[in-house]
């Protein structure tokens, strides 16, 4: 037979396009439209539906940007059109770009109840079916003018559309037509049919049959049906097609389970206040599909959102509540919003589970076992512990996919954090969270799944994100095409949970990955929108604060626990943590934004430390300093206040003048030699006589690069950024300012400011820097090349720390050039190593070097600032302080408690008496994470601590005023006693741990009896 393969598939495509597509639709009617534009941000409902409105006609320009339209939409079905399906179809004015990124609608009834949303893809609006001709319809629309930030259609451009101020006030779009019109359901199921063989038939091999019985039964099908009459011809059409979609799967057929997904960013390319409307739209979109299509089930995550509904869409909060109860609209993640998993604190992961998973516990009784995390920039080696501490078993995500350098080697493992949690993963071979259910897609999934042979199953998160409205009806019309169909995978709508029963049941022995998942992409996610990020660890920190002289005092003193305050402020900076806020590739608006929610944050919880602290020093002239740390100093006990000592109270040692230039700091035990440059040309560890900066090298040494990505510009620092770049040498002041070394530099446009200092009693350089930033597109880093010979390094996690390689032997740590760290970094040699501490930093690299000495120098970078143009053109443009301090002869005990320090300063206040510790540890290595009333306000204590040092250890745990020791017990991070933990009274009011490597507990004491009986 003559091969005319290309010639009828290019018929199909143009048959499709131009003639059977068309017909779907073919009968309309117009419809009047009237509009009313908001005066400035979105108004009420009731106010939207109530304004008044004016005539707009189709081509007509409407909507400046982040602007928020009424449309008011009316019309008669003729009557010609009785005994017919029809619907309208609306459109807004969009563009061919995707869903989600431009102009939307949520479409109401005339009464405020919500229909459905509208976006390029879904437009329509159901009528009647039947209709019996002559009705009357009006619907009004609220429609979002967002504006496209890519509409240039070249990526990653500076726009001045991220935020209101300054958009300007341009018409973003056009008014598009506004119809009622005749649905011709046997077209749209051949459109369907027709798609789904076509997508098929472009995966199989060109040499097998079935390519051809398809490809024959498709050429049969466009010869039935008449171009002339499209619609009296469908069904003819749909027979021919009809037994080869009947040719059922193989048995091998790779599984798919098709999850009902809308992937929505808390806040990205829009602010916040965006995003209530987009999940608005979009759950109403998913209500209204659930209602028509039985086998489809859709799953949501990020309590956040649910949240959201519940207060400010209560109409389509209670369809999602209905919904939810039938079990087709699944809360997934349990977490409160899909935060990053590099950046967020022990206690602030924690929370994310505790808060997500509570909400879907309080609202629907649901317990959430799979964290669902797609679209998360890398996920931290502390994440697994975190996960099954809270009660979670499973992980999704197939952002990993992402990676540039190195192909993951599993879709379905056991990942292993740090203390040896183990987590049943997968990651969707489709490689998306927005799958379309198109044959390309699936038929990547099983090609590309690593687990064949072993395993059978995927799962496939499907529908458009952000405001793209979710599941279509076109996506659930393949599903059920693709049930079982020869050559296919076979697609079930399925529940995260029922997807992963069925993997996990099938792979009882899967691989095991162990340490971070770490997305090779994305890296300067770690350092861009630095205020972002110092607003975030400055609020993990005062909330640590917070709880705990709360906590201590309400014991002591019985002082209000704030609970409403702290519920309020932690689902706040969780908010915060969302994957695209605290990374920093959100528009200047989310930012700004953010840098005030901070600010204001801050503020609340300094006036709830100062209260507590009030009413736990009482009235007096005694000179007290509150340690809100989990190590004593300065003569003052962890959790508790006391006199500082004299070392303490002295402050630093006073810098005298270097023989060459600069400054010597010398407390006898650390001797720290700054230059007349400005640089520490060395720091002598007194104690041990080793020297900390590597030989005729200088720490303290500020470094910057070009940087400018290929793609992604907030997101990005490609490797190439190493090749070029400069040390900031020049000083333009070095002077002594009280007890510290004052240096000045000005680079740029730019000018530095710091201080350093040599404490006394400790041996540790503080480095206090101001930068006024005013560069574009370079990267800033602080450099410390020290003499030290390492051939992994500590950086600090969620409860405990991470050991990386210094080399780049292979591929995988080439690509690590760039990593995250918390409070601190450590690097060693058996017996002395030196740790670099931070107050506001996650971004650093290290790197080794062996010089002509034979010696090996490892420099330790922290990553301060960089200024991406996109999305936000103004990144990190101003004034930023970050705290470092070096601390040579530091062992990972003193890498922890340095870390501690540098985040939570003593604060100093005036009373009565000192202030015993309500929780006191004897051992150093268990850490308290956190000190806090149950959540639950029956006034049970709740204590989180962890081994810190990564080694085992015991500790006994002592808890005052009157607590029941006797009767505490381990918990889960929703503070709910674990069933199988061991017992932990150690008598006389004492708790006792024993603790594995990195292992973190959570122990709830309940109130003693009062003995007052009050
Ligand atoms: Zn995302």
């Amino acid at each position: 037979m003559h091969d005319d393969r290309q010639l009828v598939e290019a018929r199909l495509e143009r048959v499709l396009r131009e003639r059977i597509r068309p017909a779907v639709h073919p009968r309309t009617a117009p419809l009047d439209v009237e509009i009313w534009s908001a005066p400035g941000e979105p108004v009420p409902v009731a106010e939207g539906l109530a304004a008044p409105t004016r005539p707009i006609a189709e081509g007509a320009p409407w909507g400046s940007p982040w602007g928020t339209s009424w449309f008011k939409v009316t019309g008669e079905v003729p009557a010609e059109w009785a005994g017919h399906t029809v619907e309208a179809v609306l459109d807004l004015g969009f563009t061919p770009r995707a869903p989600g990124f431009q102009c939307e609608g949520l479409v109401y009834r005339p009464d405020g109840t919500p229909v459905k949303g509208l976006h390029p893809r879904n437009s329509y609006v159901r009528v009647g079916s039947p209709v019996a001709g002559g009705e009357r319809v009006e619907w009004r629309i609220e429609a979002a003018s967002n504006p496209d930030l890519d509409a240039s259609g070249v990526p990653f451009q500076p726009t001045p559309m991220g935020d209101l101020s300054t958009a300007g006030d341009a018409p973003q779009y056009v008014l598009g037509a506004m119809r009622l019109a005749v649905f011709d359901e046997t077209v749209w199921d051949l459109v369907a049919d027709l798609e789904v063989l076509g997508e098929l038939m472009a995966e199989l091999p060109v040499d097998g049959a079935r390519r051809w019985e398809i490809l024959r039964a498709v050429s049969r099908a466009l010869d039935a049906v008449d171009l002339q009459d499209v619609g009296g011809t469908a069904q003819a059409a749909r027979d021919e097609l009809a037994g080869v979609l009947a040719a059922p799967a193989a048995p091998a057929a790779h599984r798919i389970s098709a999850v009902g997904h809308a992937h929505i960013d808390s806040a990205w390319l829009w602010p916040l206040r965006e995003t209530v409307r987009k999940v608005a739209r979009t759950a109403s979109n998913m209500t209204a599909l659930l209602a028509d299509e039985p086998e489809f089930v859709f799953a949501m995550s990020q309590a956040q959102q649910f949240a959201w509904l519940k207060e400010h869409r209560p109409e389509v909060w209670e369809k999602v509540r209905a919904a939810v109860a039938d079990g087709r609209f699944v809360p997934v993640g349990g977490m409160w919003v899909e935060s990053d998993t590099n950046m967020p604190g022990s206690e602030a992961m924690a929370r994310q589970f505790v808060h997500g998973k509570r909400f879907f516990l309080d609202e629907f009784g649901i317990e959430s076992e799979e964290a669902w995390l797609p679209d998360t920039f890398g996920f931290a080696a502390g994440l697994p512990q975190i996960i099954k501490a809270a009660g979670v078993r499973r992980l999704l995500t197939q952002k990993i996919s992402w990676s540039r350098t190195n192909s993951f080697p599993h879709h379905t493992f056991l990942w292993e954090g740090v203390d040896g949690s183990r987590v049943f993963t997968h990651f969707p071979p489709v490689d998306s969270y927005n799958c379309e259910i198109q044959g390309a897609q699936l038929a990547h999934a099983a090609r590309n799944f690593k687990e064949k042979g072993v395993a059978t199953r995927s799962l496939a998160p499907t529908g458009y994100g952000d405001g793209g409205g979710g599941t279509t009806r076109e996506m659930v019309a393949r599903a059920a095409r693709l049930r079982s169909l020869e050559g296919s995978p076979t697609v079930h709508w399925e529940a995260p949970a029922a997807f992963f029963d069925k993997a996990e049941a099938e792979y009882p022995n899967p691989p095991v990955w162990v340490g971070e998942l770490y997305l090779e992409l994305h890296r300067a996610t770690l350092t861009s929108q630095a205020q972002t990020k110092r607003g975030n660890r400055r609020s993990e920190s005062l909330l640590r604060e917070a709880e705990l002289w709360s906590a201590t005092a309400a014991a002591r003193t019985g002082f209000p626990y704030p609970y409403e305050e702290l519920d309020r402020i932690w689902k706040t900076v969780l908010l915060h943590q969302f994957h695209d806020i605290l990374p920093g590739s959100s528009i200047a608006w989310v930012h700004r934004e953010a840098r005030a929610t901070y600010a204001r944050l801050a503020g609340e919880l300094d006036g709830l430390i100062a209260a507590a602290q009030s009413a736990l020093a009482g009235e007096g002239t005694v000179p007290l300093a509150f340690n809100g740390a989990p190590h004593a100093r300065g003569g003052v006990p962890a959790g508790g206040a006391a006199a500082p000592d004299a070392e303490s109270r002295a402050g630093a040692v006073p810098p005298v003048p270097r023989r060459g230039g600069g400054y010597v700091l010398d407390n006898g035990l650390l001797r720290v030699e700054v230059d007349a440059r400005g640089l520490v040309v060395s720091a002598r560890d007194l104690m041990s006589g080793r020297e900390a900066v590597a030989p005729d090298r200088a720490a303290n040494l500020l470094q910057l690069h070009p940087d400018f990505p290929n793609q992604w510009d907030a997101w990005d620092v490609d490797a190439f950024y190493r090749n070029t770049g400069h040390d900031l040498t020049e000083v333009t002041e070095l002077t002594v300012d009280g007890a510290a070394v004052r240096v000045e530099r000005a680079f740029g446009a730019s000018r530095v400011t710091q201080l350093l200092s040599v404490p006394l009693g400790v041996r540790r350089l503080d480095i206090d820097t101001e930068v006024d930033w005013h560069e574009r597109e370079r990267f800033l880093k602080l450099a410390f090349p020290l003499d030290v010979k390492a051939d992994r390094y500590a950086a600090e996690t969620q409860f405990g720390h991470v050991h990386r390689p210094t080399h780049q032997n292979t591929s995988w740590e080439w690509a690590k050039f760039e990593a995250c760290n918390h409070r601190f970094l450590h690097v060693d040699e058996p017996g002395w190593g030196v740790a670099v501490v931070n107050d506001a930093t996650y971004g650093h690299d290290v790197t080794r070097t062996v010089r002509a000495d034979g010696g090996t120098t490892t420099t330790v970078r922290a990553s301060l600032l960089r200024a991406p143009r996109y999305p936000d053109p103004e990144t990190d443009q101003g004034v930023h302080r970050f705290h470092h301090a070096l601390v040579p002869g530091a062992t990972i005990d003193d890498a922890v408690r340095e870390g501690y320090r540098a985040n939570l300063p003593e604060r100093r206040v005036t009373g009565a008496a000192p202030v015993a510790p309500l929780v006191t540890v004897d051992e150093d290595a268990v850490v308290v994470s956190a000190v806090k009333l149950a959540d639950d306000r029956s006034g049970d204590l709740v204590v989180r601590l962890y081994e810190a040092h990564g080694g085992r250890a015991r500790a006994t745990v002592s808890v005052a005023d009157g607590f029941a020791t006797g009767r505490a017990v381990l918990t889960d991070l929703l503070e709910r006693p674990l069933p199988d933990a061991p017992a932990v009274d150690g008598g006389q009011g004492d708790v006792r741990l024993a603790l594995r490597p990195f292992q973190m507990v959570t122990v709830r004491i309940p109130r003693g009896e009062d003995p007052d009986g009050a």
